[in-house]
């Protein structure tokens, strides 16, 4: 009785898993991103072979963004979740890891950096890794190669075209590195110094030779409020150090940056930080974005 149970269970399985593979080779994969940056690696991965949604619009605040009812049903209907991880999308992340699609992590096999800013102490939610992988390229890289291998176990029957278009862009991606090899030569060594709204820098500074000297707000996200004590300090650095720029993401309000800069004699230099300008923008794609950041930041400080 039991035997057979089990035997019909079977013949059950198998009869739907080839229902089921046949309704897979018709439909593309549902591809949920979170953040614009991430849709545009996916896009440039995936190419044309899936049916991608990103969810975040361009400009929200990924720490920040709460998920509408309608979000949370694509959420839901998605067959692969694809976030930024580390902790950027901490408003979301439970809704995302409690959905029946597979999950894919791009920061899981990045070396992520501790948060160094002494500015996150009550902010428990928090991992204590810095979310801010994509400002290296190299760290991109990794996402394309996780990617590669999430899409290529899915949909196995196109996974040579996934291959091919992660194997471009690592190329793309090496080539852009070069790139800002390049022209962040162009800032003398005392002046690569950055400050800016929130602690999203440490990639970047770490591979590119610059030095994080302060933020507006403290800590690794755009959620806390600095205090009086810290405003003053980070015054008080700007000052002592000759600061030329504060960096301010378009995800970010700029309230805070340009009071102190207005106090200090400095410039607000806007930069895409946590998402890409629309498609007209000068920031349209990942690569377009940080060739765009690159020059601000090169002609902010090689003055
Ligand atoms: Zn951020």
């Amino acid at each position: 009785m039991r035997y057979s149970a089990v035997r019909g269970t079977v013949a059950l399985a198998l009869l739907l898993g080839i229902c089921l593979g046949a309704v897979a080779s018709e439909e593309p994969v549902r591809v949920l991103a979170t953040t614009t940056i991430v849709g545009d690696v996916v896009r440039v991965v995936a190419g044309d072979r899936v049916a991608l949604r990103v969810l975040l619009p361009t400009d929200a605040d990924p720490h920040a963004f709460q998920p509408t009812p309608a979000d949370a049903a694509a959420i839901a209907d998605a067959d692969l979740i694809v976030l930024s991880g580390a902790g950027l999308e901490e408003e979301l992340e439970a809704l995302l890891r409690g959905a029946t699609g597979r999950l894919v992590d791009l920061s899981e096999r990045v070396a992520l950096r501790p948060v160094s800013s002494a500015g996150v102490e009550g902010e428990d939610r928090h991992h204590g890794w810095d979310p801010h992988v994509w400002f290296d390229p190299t760290n991109v890289m990794v996402w394309a190669s996780s990617l590669e291998a999430a899409l290529g176990e899915l949909d196995p029957e196109n996974s040579q075209v996934y291959s091919a278009n992660a194997a471009a862009y690592r190329e793309a991606l090496g080539s852009l590195d070069l790139w800002i090899w390049d022209q962040v030569a162009r800032v003398p060594r005392a002046k690569r110094r950055l400050v800016s709204d929130h602690r999203s820098f440490d990639y970047f500074a770490a591979r590119y030779g610059f030095e994080v000297v302060g933020t507006v707000f403290p800590g690794r996200s755009t959620l806390a409020e600095p205090s009086a004590q810290e405003m003053a300090r980070l015054i008080e650095g700007i000052r002592a150090l000759e600061v030329a720029a504060i960096f301010v993401g378009t995800t970010a309000n700029p309230a805070l940056a340009e009071a102190i800069a207005a106090d200090t004699g400095t410039a607000v230099v806007r930069l895409y930080t946590g998402s890409l300008s629309d498609e007209s923008g000068p920031a349209a794609t990942y690569l377009e974005m940080m060739r765009h950041n690159v020059t601000a930041i090169v002609e902010a400080l090689a003055r």
